[in-house]
């Protein structure tokens, strides 16, 4: 059935040992483990196929005759199996996992020699779990020694008592180079192990030393309580390390996949249908001792698409039962970019996420240390819908006093609630967004339907309006035509102010044009005005439309009684950047919105940085602009 799988470096499992795996292994617990089963009736088991994308269970196990398989996918077989495909791994490292669970020896024949090996070869993964159990117990020792006061102590100021360090397998990486590495050395660990399970790395002078020093350590184990890391925090001023060190990608331990706490809340998350999702190992301890049993956590990453297919498995997540994501947030800012990260990661998530802020920026384990277990109960208790969170915080980024921000908040607004999933909630959404932006309830239907049929995504961003805009209708082409206006009839009033003003503040492209036109012959400030002024601006011009608007705005006259002043110039002015500055703000903030944070952080930490700045010249130039008008 294998065929050539069997046989492979670590030679080969013999044939009865293999018979006697797959008949002392109970399927129903080895596939219960990553997939949440229930009755099927007939003795039969059913579950949501973790190897395609399914709302209903089409994933079937028959324990009486140790067989699994999908109705919907096609795939099946034995127990052997399963580990294959579900957990990656090897032929003879799905055996070895089975057998090691079963309390199986193995004997292995090598070529044609039937003779058994005395130390088989294992599996890789095997090794590399079975270096990280020994580091667990390791460092566990340690944190019963002198050296490591400051990490009981950090534990101690967190409320985690003796109990609680011991259930989580807390421990302390000690102040040596190489203590670790030479105890699993000992053991029969081998060089490459170590530093392929990211447990040791090469010094620089090349002898192998620990990955960490003088730190407190929290194991983190896979959903079946594999230990297959660590995470790490700094305990000392003078480490001047990262506040929280974790183990690099290995062959086990993959940080997009990796949930802390998992294996020890899986029950409760499958029985309850929720799981809550915090920032760190102390969270999720303080949530679990505070009795929310569901708490899970990332590991050095943000939650991503990888964590909602662990989840889904052990979530049940299927029409008969929906599932609740919570996500727990300690300020806006996180609360914000989770929010707009789910949106755009799983749609289909969307109904059933919830988020959670805690009061006073406090995350669940300051919470439960201030005001007790009830509190961090109360939190997770108190969670807000998704969909609700979302709005409000793209509404608060408008001016909702002004009609411009008003429409661009619903532009904004509307395709998210066009997103969610279950129509019959959309209208009522409608009523709400209308009712949050005191407008009517039509306009914004009619934005959420025009949303639902083209929904915007990253190569489809919300509509902007057409760029050809009338050029009079609109206040920031008329404007512009004054400032051009002034540097044609009064340059000499005008020309210093029109000239700080570069072409590009333009946005009409006639506009453009005729202000190119004017730097062409050496800007307005040069200049005396009159007739000859004006014909050596019209033959710069590059373009017959920008040559018809100078004759144009040469005669038409101001939008102001009696004679333009140095008042007058600079309120123009100030109005003409003023609206470039807004233009531009309303871009950035379309783009920011369409920036992937997980993916592309610096990005969208630039794009804040400069949209803070914008919006402080966006103030003072209304400031400016407002002056005596
Ligand atoms: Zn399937």
């Amino acid at each position: 059935m294998y065929g050539e799988g069997v046989a492979d470096m670590a030679g080969r499992i013999r044939d009865e040992d293999i018979a006697l795996v797959r008949e002392r292994s109970s399927i129903a617990d080895v596939i219960s483990e990553t997939v949440t089963l229930k009755s099927a009736g007939g003795g039969n088991l059913k579950g949501l196929c973790p190897f395609h994308d399914e709302k209903s269970p089409s994933f079937n196990v028959s324990p009486a005759r140790n067989v699994w398989y999908c109705f919907g996918c096609g795939a099946g077989g034995d127990a052997i199996k399963f580990l294959m495909d579900a957990e990656h791994l090897s032929f003879v490292e799905s055996v070895e996992r089975l057998a090691a669970r079963a309390g199986i020896q193995l004997r292995y024949v090598e070529g044609d020699s039937a003779a058994p090996r005395p130390r088989p070869q294992q599996g890789q993964r095997q090794r590399l779990v079975a270096a990280h159990a020994a580091a667990v117990e390791f460092y566990r020792a340690q944190l019963t020694t002198a050296g490591a006061r400051p990490a009981r102590e950090f534990l101690a100021r967190r409320g985690f008592d003796r109990a609680a360090a011991e259930r989580y397998g807390c421990g302390f990486a000690p102040d040596a180079w190489d203590l670790l590495t030479k105890h699993l050395r000992q053991q029969g660990f081998t060089h490459d192990e170590l530093v392929t399970g990211g447990l040791s790395r090469p010094s620089r002078s090349g002898t192998l030393i620990d990955r960490f020093r003088r730190r407190l350590m929290w194991p983190i184990r896979d959903i079946t309580g594999d230990v297959i890391g660590f995470g790490a925090r700094k305990l000392f001023e003078d480490d001047d390390g990262p506040k929280y060190l974790n183990t690099p990608e290995t062959p086990i331990y993959k940080k997009s996949h990796v949930l802390y706490g998992i294996d020890q809340a899986k029950r409760e998350i499958a029985k309850q249908g929720k799981v809550v999702v915090v920032e760190g190992y102390t969270d999720v301890m303080a949530c679990h001792l505070a009795d929310v049993p569901t708490a899970v956590a990332t590991c050095g990453t943000a939650f991503g698409a990888d964590h909602i297919g662990v989840l889904r498995r052990v979530l049940f997540d299927s029409d008969e039962r929906a599932g609740e994501i919570i996500f727990t947030f300690d300020g806006d800012a996180a609360g914000q970019k989770a929010a707009l990260r789910a949106f755009e990661d799983d749609q289909r998530f969307v109904g059933r996420t919830f988020i959670a802020v805690s009061p006073d920026n406090m995350d669940p384990c300051d919470l439960r240390l201030a005001k007790g277990d009830m509190a961090v109960r109360d939190l997770v208790a108190r969670r807000e819908p998704l969909v609700d969170f979302a709005l409000r915080h793209v509404i608060s980024r408008y001016d909702l006093d002004t009609v411009d921000g008003r429409v661009e908040a619903m532009r904004r607004a509307a395709p998210l609630v066009a997103k969610i999933k279950d129509r019959e909630k959309r209208p009522e959404y409608v009523r709400k967004l209308a009712g949050d932006l005191g407008m009517e309830i039509e306009p914004v239907q009619r934005a959420v339907l025009a949303a639902a049929s083209a929904p915007p995504g990253r190569d489809n961003p919300p509509a902007r309006p057409a760029p050809a805009e009338p050029v009079v209708d609109n206040p920031q082409s008329m404007v512009e035509r004054e400032a051009l206006k002034l540097a044609l009839q009064e340059p000499v009033l005008a020309g210093p102010m029109f000239d700080a003003v570069e072409a590009s503040e333009y946005r009409h492209p006639v506009h453009v044009a005729v202000r190119a036109a004017v730097a062409a012959v050496g800007g307005a400030a040069t200049a005396t005005g009159g007739a000859v002024w004006i014909e050596s601006v019209r033959d710069a011009c590059e373009d017959l439309a920008a040559r018809a608007l100078v004759g144009e705005l040469a005669v038409e006259p101001l939008r102001i009684d009696g004679d333009p002043d140095p008042r007058y110039v600079s309120v123009t002015i100030a109005r003409l950047q003023w609206g470039s500055v807004t233009g531009r703000i309303r871009d950035l903030k379309s783009r920011i919105q369409r920036i992937n944070p997980v993916n592309n952080k610096d990005e969208y930490f630039a794009a804040f940085g400069e949209l803070l700045s914008l919006e402080q010249h966006a103030r003072a130039l209304r400031e400016q602009a407002a002056g005596g008008l």
